[in-house]
């Protein structure tokens, strides 16, 4: 019914904005991605009942005021999500990817060169070069509007306040992924607990609530670290045509891109599967946290012509673990707040 819409709608922005604004989350999320996805499918069948505030309109949280406001250029935007559930076999039924795939080809009329990298758990940040010199750090906030954390963001080792080389672009935005690396994430808990200070539910929210900060000293204290996976903005001489060509430009310019292991190139959706499925099994042993891989269509021409719609792009999805596997990792939350 129409009530059902607008209390699943009001329950999830309470939710997100514990999530987002609070860096607090109430609940576990695969709950959410649950309760989501429900939402979306109610929207689908009665658009006519769909809320002028639902979260499937809109990407993220707000941005503090506490925080100087950053307009963002280009809108960062969410992504759509693919989930590969286990069968009683212990199989992956991957339908929802074969269908993103067919979306993508009957989108293109051609054969998709895909490429696969990790999704990381942390928060997206976008970071402005200018002549080379890193001029403003932003976070997402609601995609629109985010909050300047520039000087929170220069205290991140591995983010060059120059950019490597003679030549480098007069503009470039990057877009990356702020997160505590998991043995920084123990060593900070366990310097939480002997000092008798709140220890952090998982390093995604410790990330974020190291980076919105005030004061850029304890962000400093705090060892962040930062992978690129995206640009937003490039000037002409430096045009490339494909998003691993960008990512090979980033490297080249001293930006950290996600590990080469983590990485997979000229994938079809078979490649993409093999491949999803060797991460998830080989994830406990990477040094950072992710939630399942994000694939996209590597040819930018072929990203535009795909395009958008509402607050993702229809080039890439994000194929997330199953969700027993995110339990596991409540149930430490639960011991530890
Ligand atoms: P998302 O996290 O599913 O996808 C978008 C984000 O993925 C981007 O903003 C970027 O930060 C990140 N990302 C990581 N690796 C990337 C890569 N290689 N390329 C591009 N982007 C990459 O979407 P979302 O809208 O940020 O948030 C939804 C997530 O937040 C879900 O996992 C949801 O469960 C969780 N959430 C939980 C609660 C809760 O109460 N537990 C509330 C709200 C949201």
């Amino acid at each position: 019914s129409e009530q059902q819409i607008i209390d699943l709608t009001a329950l999830l922005n309470r939710y997100a904005h514990e999530y987002y604004d609070l860096d607090a989350p109430t609940v576990p999320d695969a709950e959410y991605d649950r309760l989501f996805r429900q939402l979306q499918a109610w929207e689908e069948q009665y658009p006519q009942w769909r809320q002028p505030d639902s979260p499937s309109r809109r990407v993220g949280g707000q941005a503090q005021q506490k925080f100087t406001a950053v307009v963002h250029q280009i809108p960062m935007l969410s992504l759509n999500n693919a989930f590969s559930p286990l069968d009683d076999n212990n199989k992956f039924d991957h339908s929802e990817m074969y269908a993103f795939d067919k979306r993508v080809r009957d989108g293109l009329g051609a054969e998709p060169d895909y490429i696969v990298e990790p999704k990381f758990d942390g928060l997206a940040i976008s970071l402005l070069y200018r002549d080379g010199l890193l001029i403003q750090a932003s976070t997402r906030g609601d995609g629109y509007t985010g909050e300047d954390v520039t000087e929170n963001v220069r205290t991140i080792i591995n983010i060059p306040l120059r950019l490597q080389g003679n030549d480098v672009p007069s503009v470039l935005e990057v877009r990356g992924e702020v997160l505590m690396l998991k043995a920084d994430f123990e060593r900070l808990n366990a310097h939480q607990q002997a000092e008798n200070l709140k220890t952090f539910a998982n390093p995604r929210n410790a990330a974020a609530g190291s980076l919105r900060q005030l004061d850029p000293k304890i962000t400093a204290q705090r060892r962040l670290h930062f992978y690129a996976y995206g640009v937003a903005q490039l000037d002409e001489r430096f045009a490339v045509a494909s998003h691993s060509e960008e990512l090979a430009l980033m490297a080249r310019l001293g930006l950290t891109i996600p590990p080469q292991d983590t990485l997979c190139y000229h994938a079809n959706i078979e490649k993409i599967l093999a491949f999803y499925e060797h991460i998830y099994q080989v994830r406990a042993d990477l040094s950072f946290g992710i939630d399942g891989v994000v694939i996209k269509v590597d040819n930018l021409e072929q990203q535009n012509k795909l395009g958008y719609v509402a607050r993702a792009p229809r080039f890439a999805i994000a194929q997330k673990f199953p969700a027993e596997e995110m339990l596991t990792t409540v149930e430490a939350i639960d011991v530890q707040v």
